[in-house]
């Protein structure tokens, strides 16, 4: 079967021969994980396209595996070009279920690139929309007020804490 979406490409991974392993962001599957064959070769019109931080418009085919195939994809408008959309790309791959879509979530981050600047209300939003506890969330340690989410670990962390713990400030989103 085969499916156009529309989807945030979230990550890109060098694979074997030409390929590429991409983490997309989807608008009707969630996130999925995807291959494209041949990506690296030069006269392939999908790499320019399939870039993180870009907004696609993408063909996917389902595999055996559980996993997709990305056939086509054309660029529809981009995220920012700075350090803040990278930690924003690898909390959203690290935060979100596969293959499970979420309108609310799809439309949140869909509004992203017109607004410009990803802030710490962004964050606590859509962690709200993922049923992780972002208003509501306490440090994990001592309870006291939310400064750090460690999305690796899904935990909040006050400043304090966060120090004490020695994570990196690279692990962490600062909220
Ligand atoms: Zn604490």
């Amino acid at each position: 079967m085969e499916y156009l979406t529309l989807g945030l490409v979230l990550s890109r991974e060098e694979g074997k021969e030409a390929d590429a392993n991409l983490h997309v962001y989807t608008r009707d599957f969630g996130r999925v994980s995807a291959v494209s064959r041949s990506l690296r070769k030069i006269t392939s019109k999908l790499s320019g396209h399939l870039l993180p931080g870009n907004f696609v418009s993408v063909r996917l085919v389902e595999r055996n595996n559980g996993g997709w195939q990305a056939v086509d994809a054309m660029s529809v408008k981009r995220m920012p070009v700075s350090q803040s959309s990278l930690r924003f790309l690898e909390f959203i791959k690290e935060t979100t279920p596969q293959n499970e879509a979420d309108l609310k979530v799809w439309n949140k981050i869909g509004s992203l690139p017109e607004k410009g600047k990803i802030d710490r209300g962004d964050y606590v939003e859509i962690l709200d929309l993922l049923g992780l506890g972002g208003s509501a969330a306490r440090c994990a340690h001592c309870g006291g007020e939310v400064s750090y989410f460690l999305p690796k670990d899904v935990i909040f962390m006050c400043r304090q804490c966060f120090f004490r713990s020695l994570s990196s400030e690279d692990e962490a989103v600062h909220i």
